[in-house]
């Protein structure tokens, strides 16, 4: 199948890109790399696509204030080659590198991969393992939210009509700050049916565990690692997890607590 007709903007500035999003219809494309096999299905049918991957501003990576600022237009393969600077002891790089493959990787984009909202998407679980914020752009303004609650559930967001993902403020780890992440999928590369991520910074007093893949929002349990918690999170906000899913969830949790080395009981 081949999408239906649509207009095509490539707006230079990020003023531009949301005057061109205040009409009915229109449609932010960035990668591609979900939106185009929704077009090609017929599952989307816009009116009009505004191309945001040539505003120079979603696709800047620098150190800003205690942290990186990722523009939503940075890509995966960019972070997996450390073009950006290193704030996370090597976490995002790691994460970006097991992202699909490598084609998927040059095109695909942080902003898009948030914004699409798969609950299995990678960089969902491992920015709120981060303690990541969602820089937000509008008609109205700017405004910031956690990216542990950017889903409002499974492929849906936070972003209101007309706005853009502007990208991600990520706070800057400490030397001693250590991470764990482990994907349990059929083959590399693939979604993930679950991912654990643990984060521990002594220096900032932080201890995270975030369970992806789900049917939802990452379950985000703040506070020392501990096997019951886990499991009870899991059991109070797992939704229709069958039994098989929440057993995979608690031990992918626990291998990315191990791997960050945190104490396990
Ligand atoms: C074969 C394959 C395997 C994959 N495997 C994985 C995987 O293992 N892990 C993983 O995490 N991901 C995976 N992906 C997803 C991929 O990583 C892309 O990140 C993701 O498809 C979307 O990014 P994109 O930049 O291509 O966005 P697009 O496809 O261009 O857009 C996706 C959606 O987000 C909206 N959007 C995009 N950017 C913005 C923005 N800045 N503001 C507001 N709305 C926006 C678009 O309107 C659209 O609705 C896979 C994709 C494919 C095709």
């Amino acid at each position: 199948m081949k999408p239906v007709a649509f207009d095509y903007e490539r707006p230079a500035s990020l003023e531009d890109a949301i005057a061109l999003l205040s009409g009915a219809g229109a449609r932010v494309l960035a990668g591609g790399q979900s939106l185009g096999p929704m077009l090609n299905l017929r599952l989307a049918q816009p009116e009009l696509l505004v191309d945001i991957t040539y505003i120079p501003e979603l696709k800047t990576a620098e150190r800003q204030g205690d942290g990186l600022w990722l523009g939503a237009c940075v890509t995966h393969a960019e972070i997996e080659d450390g073009a950006v600077p290193d704030v996370t002891n090597g976490a995002l790089a790691f994460v970006a590198g097991g992202i699909a493959y490598r084609a998927v990787r040059n095109r695909g984009t942080v902003g898009g991969s948030l914004a699409h909202a798969d609950p299995a998407a990678d960089w969902v679980t491992c920015l709120s393992a981060l303690g990541a914020d969602a820089v937000i752009a509008g008609p109205s303004g700017e405004r910031r939210v956690p990216v542990s609650e950017f889903l409002s559930g499974a492929f849906e967001t936070a972003l209101e009509v007309g706005e853009i993902l502007r990208g991600v403020w990520i706070p800057t780890l400490s030397s001693a700050a250590s991470w764990g992440y482990y994907k349990f999928c059929r083959k590399a590369g693939d979604f993930a049916e679950a991912i654990g991520a643990v984060l521990q910074d002594p220096e900032r007093g932080i201890v995270r565990t975030v369970l992806g893949a789900t049917n939802a929002r990452p379950i985000v349990i703040d506070g020392a690692y501990g096997d019951e918690s886990v499991r009870a999170s899991i059991d109070s906000q797992g939704g229709d997890m069958d039994a098989y899913d929440r057993q995979v969830h608690f031990v992918t949790a626990k291998r990315a607590a191990m791997i960050a080395g945190v104490r396990v009981a």
